[in-house]
């Protein structure tokens, strides 16, 4: 579970969170909607404290991220992230991509790494890719390679910052094929997305954040084709 209280961002004199309060429970899919710049990311990258806040409580799984004697870490270890660009390294093999970190920073030997790796990799239709490099891979087979190495770490959670938006769209359905699978298969997961029929169908629940708040929050169906506030209702008009 994560539980976000009073989180406030700043860059500089930029006020990029201005007090967000969110939890999403285990095994709950949460989707984040809203204009460029509203501070998704932001929100995103302070759940595993790539950025620090300048306020505010983070927790994860009863862990509070935000307590400065908290190993962080130990603590990211247990947090999946995949971003936009697909963040492979280059110079390896699928399967090496995918051992890497189990190894390093897991301590893993190489025959379990390697049988974990294989597991995810077939889970996410990439059984017959292991020796393949990144570059040899389309855009929606790297995204799922990035999803099936951060799945090979075993984290509690994950959290996807716009899977899909560097894809071309013809390969936009198999990886959220594979994210739906996950939701299904009860991954706690915080997913900002542009793709409103994801959100809808597979969210429990939506929030709209728009200028660093969370503006509207409520079931993914209802926020989706029902919204309460204007603002929200603007925004689904344009990207819908
Ligand atoms: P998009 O949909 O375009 O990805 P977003 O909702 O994810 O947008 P953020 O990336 O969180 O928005 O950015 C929110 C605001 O914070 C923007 O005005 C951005 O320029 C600013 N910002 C983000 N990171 C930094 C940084 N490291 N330093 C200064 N400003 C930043
Ligand atoms: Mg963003």
């Amino acid at each position: 579970a994560i539980e976000v209280a009073g989180l406030h961002k700043s860059f500089g004199d930029l006020e990029v969170l201005k007090g967000i309060d969110l939890t999403v429970r285990r095994g709950e899919v949460v989707c984040v909607i809203g204009p460029s710049g509203s501070g998704k990311s932001t929100l995103l990258r302070c759940v595993n404290l790539l950025e620090q806040p300048t306020a505010g409580k983070v927790t994860v799984s009863g862990t509070e991220v935000t307590d400065p004697d908290v190993d962080i870490d130990r603590m990211r270890r247990r947090i999946g992230m995949v971003f936009q660009a697909f963040n492979l390294f280059p110079h390896l093999t699928v399967l090496g991509n995918l051992t890497i970190s189990q190894r390093r920073v897991l301590g893993r030997g190489k025959a379990e790494a390697e049988r974990l790796a294989r597991a995810h990799l077939a889970g996410v239709g990439l059984g017959d890719k292991e020796s393949a490099y990144p570059a040899q891979l389309s855009g929606g087979q790297q995204q799922r390679a990035a999803i099936a190495r951060a799945l090979s770490m075993g984290p509690e959670l994950m959290l996807f910052d716009e899977p899909t938006s560097a894809l071309d769209p013809e390969l936009v359905g198999d990886v959220l094929a594979v994210m739906r699978k996950l939701a299904d298969e009860g991954m706690t997961m915080l997913v900002v997305t542009h793709e409103m029929s994801f959100a809808r169908e597979v969210a429990d629940r939506v929030i709209f954040m728009d200028d660093g708040q969370i503006v509207e929050e409520g079931p993914a169906e209802q926020v989706v084709t029902d919204p309460q506030h204007q603002r929200t209702r603007l925004f689904l008009a344009r990207v819908l």
